[in-house]
């Protein structure tokens, strides 16, 4: 089974835009055990568009296309595959009353064009847009089998997930099974060095490591006739895996370690407040990316400053003079300022210099003390980041992540 992707716009040739569909969807076939050998980009251009879906037929099993479902006349996708089926395009009911319905809700007088968007080619299977107005739909000629999804990836990428990826599980056969583990708090050399044995020998499913950003991904890929049997291997794998780092393993089914964080502190009734000075928000906002946040976030105070530090946080004036903004003192009396005026169970105080100027010999760039505070207990930890600044911050963000993590599970 081979796939091939076709990402449609001119905006993305003029560089505009960059092709994110893409590089998402080879990365989803790769996990599903469908090879792709192509990938292309074409302009809203009829002929090459035409010469491209050709091509990609000649090649491919299946191919995806994104892009080009609005309606407006330079959105041709439809149109153009309808004409190298040799499909016509049909209304489809239910699409047009949604399309209606959403300009309703919105007060929005619909431009009559907008129903161009309820066309699709005779015979295909349709795929309902939950985030946006135009359709997707899956369509069978021969061989082929051609899935046309939306560009804009917030409307894309939900229709992959809920509808295409069953579809494409029917059409693949020797199915293929894969599942991360995510660990924090340990680095891949290390990871690697304790699983080696299981890497060295392993056949089916395979297991392969992937550093990122403070975490280790561990990817375990079974092929196998059956969605039972891939999962029996995969959950064989595991134990042997969870046997040796599994304290590490904040999740296996794709979620982020935010969203982990957020679902710990749900499921104990927990609620978080945060006083970030040299992430200026950034452990908010990852925070907040997250739903169910409502539940267990009150307040995130960005104190940057001095000032804000004894203003929000009743810092004391002897503290930061004595030890300085960036010192294990300052940030314990951040997080017992964010719990007296906070009324919140958790709490976590980020202080620390991101650089690229502001360090020393004593306080180096990539200083970063991080407060935690859970069940009546402020533990600091003392961190020492490499990197610029903005990946300075990022790590302190996961560190705080990491910490409570650790704290709560
Ligand atoms: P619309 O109804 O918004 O016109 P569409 O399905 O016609 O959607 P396009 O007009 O091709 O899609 O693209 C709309 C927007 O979607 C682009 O401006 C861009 O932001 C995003 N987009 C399109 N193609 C891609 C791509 N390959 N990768 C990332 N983003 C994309
Ligand atoms: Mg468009």
């Amino acid at each position: 089974m081979t796939a091939e992707i076709i990402a449609i716009g001119t905006e993305i040739l003029l560089g505009d835009i960059l092709n994110t569909n893409a590089q998402y969807l080879s990365r989803q076939l790769a996990d599903m055990g469908i090879s792709v050998y192509y990938q292309s980009v074409v302009g809203d251009n009829e002929t090459r568009l035409i010469e491209t879906i050709q091509n990609a037929m000649s090649r491919a099993n299946i191919i995806i296309t994104t892009g080009g479902l609005g309606p407006t006349t330079d959105d041709l996708t439809k149109e153009t595959i309808g004409k190298v089926l040799e499909l016509p395009l049909i209304e489809h009911e239910e699409s047009r009353d949604r399309i209606i319905e959403i300009f309703n809700k919105r007060d929005i007088k619909m431009p009559s064009n907008n129903l161009k968007q309820a066309m699709i080619p005779e015979g295909a299977i349709v795929l309902e847009n939950n985030n946006g107005t135009a359709p997707g739909f899956i369509v069978t000629k021969g061989k082929n089998t051609i899935i046309v999804l939306p560009g804009p990836p917030n409307e894309m990428i939900p229709m992959f997930c809920e509808k295409v990826k069953d579809e494409l599980y029917k059409l693949n056969e020797g199915i293929i099974h894969s599942r991360t583990l995510k660990l924090c708090g340990i680095g891949e050399s290390t990871v690697a060095s304790m699983i080696q044995h299981i890497i060295d020998n392993q056949s089916n499913p395979t297991i392969a490591p992937y550093a990122k950003a403070g975490e280790v991904h561990l990817r375990i890929t079974a092929k196998t006739n059956s969605n039972k049997e891939a999962i029996d291997l995969i959950d064989e794998m595991e134990v042997k895996v969870r046997n040796i780092v599994g304290e590490y393993i904040y999740t296996t089914d794709n979620k982020t370690l935010e969203e982990t964080v957020v679902d710990l502190l749900n499921n104990n009734n927990l609620t978080l407040s945060l006083a970030e000075s040299c992430t200026g928000g950034l452990l908010s906002s990852r925070i907040v990316n997250c739903s169910g946040v409502s539940e267990i976030y009150k307040e995130g105070i960005i104190t940057y400053s001095n000032e804000a530090k004894m203003k929000y946080l009743s810092v004391s004036k002897d503290t930061l003079d004595e030890y300085g903004a960036v010192s294990e003192q300052t940030a314990r009396e951040m997080v017992e300022g964010l719990i007296k005026n906070c009324n919140t169970s958790t709490g976590i105080a980020i202080t620390g210099i991101a650089g690229p100027t502001g360090g020393t010999k004593d306080k180096p760039v990539g200083l970063v003390y991080i407060g935690i505070y859970y069940k009546g207990t402020i533990t600091v930890k003392k961190c020492n980041f490499s990197g610029n600044r903005q990946k300075i911050r990022d790590r302190a963000v996961v560190e705080a992540l990491i910490m409570l993590w650790n704290e709560i599970k």
